[in-house]
């Protein structure tokens, strides 16, 4: 026993009183106590015990935190120093036991335990002095988790059995400082991430937009190359070509050596195989390296124009190159090669359309010039008679005979005038392309006879005849436009007349070429002759202003070529076609094809009833007219004619006179439209606005100096029956005064 005390080292007897106190549940003190009142005995010498407690005293005070477990299953502390009680804010040792348990494993965080077990086992396993260290976390009292740096010692004690003893710093700043620093390198090194992914980004980025400019270029040059069938870059120093198109032809020469063909061989096998043989050795001549860098040197571009030989057709090319290298040395060239078949026949094309366009312009000022000359000569024909016929009229002024034949002469010349200067004013007209087109009810048979009725001092005279035929019409009531159609057909008939010679026949036929169950029909007029006839020439002339086949002075007939200007003109205004067929010395035969709506009822020709013949002197027209040499010879016309007539000098005198006047005390009003005060179509407006039925209805006829369509549409809206044209032609005038007054009587007797 002796010596086994006296081997005992004092840590020996620290750990045997530490165990001692432990097993009676007290603290060292109180066990202390207890030896001193011999309540417990030891095994230990007096001054053993008393230095162990010694020890234990010091271990209480070090600075550092110290403790002592079991090295078994159970970790049972047997020693805490107060340093470890500050660490870990217990007051006492009872507060310690209670927060830990006492033992080493209800110190450790409960989830550090395992890691620093293990840590522990294997450090001392391979430790030479059976050290290790470990930190883990901490409950303190407070509730507050702490950090704690562990050196434990593992030491095999004989008589307490395996232990530890463990010294303790506390490490909670050391671990905050280090958990701040390792925040500090976190978010540096976030933010350097940041940055980091910020360069990426903003390098994708660039990337990216460098990628789509590459793009839009690629776009730009296929745009801009589109018509270049084949496209190589070339390298003169080297000799290398490198292609980007490749038209079916270049295609074929490239195949296998793609990366391999060299620039001066593919050009001669593209000249031996494709270039047309004339144009060969400009071509080869052309696209040596040397004679390119010649070109190039002053200018970025240098073209060549070739030929090649394609399927038995020569085809035209164009080769376009372009130095795309530096400034210094001329070696880096794009090579394009363009087709220009398309251009050439273009450019051959607009060639042509610029010589018909000047021939046309020749033509027409031909035209001009001949009908200049053809007017001047038409228009003094006429003149030259009637001033001839004047001065001998004068000559022979108390010779009845004479005078009534020259004065029907200055009449028939007069007459010729007017016609002329009407086609000028029509024919202008048309060109302003204001024509109006009427669609009233009107009879197509009416129109012909008319027409017939007009043409009758012609006929006479060229002993022609004149035949209607309507056997294919079967309705001769239509919607359309009277006086156009009557205009239309009368300028083809006067033809048919004029261009017969004495015993021809001309004949006015009205086909109508209906559709079933429609209330419309293509109406066919066709004026055919066996006149004098047209050449095939002149036939396709034949509807263009101022052409005549002869002027006036070869043929003795006169006219001015426009007549039939006129007609095509209205004929396809109303929508139809104008044709002609005609054989030179045979006969002509024109075709005016319209689509009118007729109206409901079979309604072929019919005269009408005859109805009471007007006798001029019942008929008492007020005359308004305000120029006095004008109103001088009207009067004496009328009076002449048998009528009685009263004058009024402007719109608005006339209006006056109606609105006061009986019933019956006028028939008839003779309206000049340019009148000062009122004119014509004021008055009119307003005599149609009286109140008394009667009054309002008086028949107007216009005579007027303005002869156009215009002029006639302004007249019918302002309630004029008729519109006469100046001069007035005294048979037109005393027809329309009949017709008119015979109407109005009957629709109000
Ligand atoms: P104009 O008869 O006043 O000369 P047109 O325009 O009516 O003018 O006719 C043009 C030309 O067409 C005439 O000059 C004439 O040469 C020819 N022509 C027209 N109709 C006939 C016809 N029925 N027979 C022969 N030639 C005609």
């Amino acid at each position: 026993m002796d010596r086994l005390r006296k081997e005992h080292s004092l840590m020996e007897h620290v750990l045997t009183l530490l165990k001692f106190a432990d097993e009676s549940n007290v603290d060292i003190e109180t066990f202390i106590k207890m030896y001193e009142q011999g309540k417990v005995s030891l095994s230990l010498q007096s001054q053993e015990i008393w230095t162990a407690y010694e020890v234990i005293h010091f271990m209480d005070e070090m600075p550092g935190g110290f403790f002592i477990y079991q090295a078994n299953k159970e970790e049972r502390i047997l020693y805490v120093n107060k340093a470890l009680l500050r660490i870990l804010k217990c007051d006492t040792i009872e507060n310690f036991r209670e927060l830990t348990g006492n033992s080493f494993r209800g110190l450790v965080f409960k989830e550090d335990l395992d890691r620093v077990e293990e840590s522990i086992k294997e450090q001392i396993q391979h430790s030479q002095f059976d050290l290790d260290y470990v930190e883990y976390r901490i409950i303190r009292k407070d509730g507050t988790v702490g950090w704690l740096e562990d050196y434990g010692h593992f030491v095999r004690s004989e008589y307490v059995g395996d232990i530890f003893y463990v010294f303790v710093g506390d490490a909670t700043e050391k671990k905050l400082r280090l958990q701040r620093e390792k925040m500090r390198l976190l978010t540096e090194k976030h933010l350097k991430e940041q940055e980091l992914q910020k360069i990426i980004d903003q390098h994708s980025k660039e990337l990216k937009g460098i990628n789509q400019e590459h793009l839009r270029r690629l776009e730009v040059i296929e745009g801009l190359s589109i018509h270049y069938e084949t496209i190589l870059h070339v390298d003169l120093d080297t000799n290398k070509v490198f292609p980007y198109r490749l038209s079916r032809r270049t295609e074929i020469q490239f195949q296998e050596r793609i990366h391999n063909l060299e620039f001066d061989q593919f050009i001669s096998e593209y000249a031996k195989m494709w270039v047309y043989e004339e144009d060969c050795e400009r071509f080869l001549e052309a696209t040596k390296a040397e004679f390119i860098r010649k070109k190039l040197k002053d200018n970025y571009t240098y073209q060549l124009n070739y030929r090649l030989k394609a399927a038995g057709e020569i085809q035209y090319m164009h080769l376009r190159m372009v130095d795309v290298g530096n400034k210094e040395s001329i070696s880096q060239i794009v090579l394009g090669a363009q087709a220009m078949d398309e251009e050439i026949r273009h450019e051959i094309e607009q060639r042509k359309s610029y010589e018909a366009a000047l021939k046309n312009a020749k033509e027409a000022n031909i035209a001009k010039n001949t009908f200049l000359s053809n007017m001047s000569h038409d228009m003094r024909t006429p003149l030259n008679a009637i001033t001839g016929f004047t001065a001998l009229a004068k000559k022979h002024i108390n010779d009845g005979k004479k005078m009534g034949e020259y004065l029907e002469k200055i009449e028939l010349f007069s007459d010729q005038l007017l016609c002329l200067i009407n086609n000028v004013l029509d024919l202008s007209w048309m060109e302003s392309e204001k024509v109006h087109i009427e669609k009233v009810e009107c009879n197509l048979c009416d129109i012909m006879v008319g027409v017939q009725e007009d043409l009758h001092l012609q006929i006479i005279e060229k002993k022609v005849t004149v035949s209607l035929n309507f056997d294919a019409l079967a309705h001769a009531e239509v919607y359309g436009d009277q006086e156009k159609l009557r205009q239309t057909i009368l300028y083809l008939a006067g033809n048919a007349v004029k261009y017969t010679k004495p015993g021809g026949h001309v004949e006015i036929r009205v086909v109508e070429l209906g559709q079933p169950g429609k209330d419309y029909a293509d109406y066919q007029f066709i004026i055919s002759d066996d006149g004098i006839g047209i050449s095939d020439e002149f036939q396709k002339h034949i509807f263009e202003p101022f052409e005549r086949e002869k002027n006036t002075t070869l043929s003795g007939v006169h006219g001015t070529g426009l007549g039939l200007t006129i007609a095509k003109s209205i004929v396809e205004t109303m929508g139809g076609t104008i044709e002609v067929d005609s054989v030179l010395g045979k006969g002509s035969v024109f075709t005016v094809t319209i689509p009118l709506r007729y109206l409901g009822i079979q309604t072929l020709y019919d005269r009408g009833s005859e109805k009471d013949e007007i006798r001029p002197e019942d008929v008492n027209i007020l005359l308004v007219e305000d120029n006095e040499i004008n109103l001088e010879i009207e009067v004496e016309l009328l009076q002449d004619m048998g009528f009685s007539v009263e004058t009024a000098v402007n719109g608005s005198i006339a209006v006056n006179k109606i609105k006061n006047s009986t019933h019956g005390e006028y028939d008839l009003i003779l309206m000049d439209i340019q009148m000062p005060v009122m004119d014509g179509y004021q008055a009119s407006k307003a005599i149609r606005q009286l109140e008394d039925p009667m009054l309002a209805n008086i028949p107007i006829i216009a005579l007027s100096a303005n002869a156009f369509e215009e002029d006639r549409r302004k007249s019918s809206e302002s309630g004029i029956n008729i519109h006469i044209a100046k001069p007035i032609d005294i048979q037109e005038l005393l027809t329309e005064i009949t017709k008119i007054v015979q109407n109005h009587s009957s629709s109000f007797a």
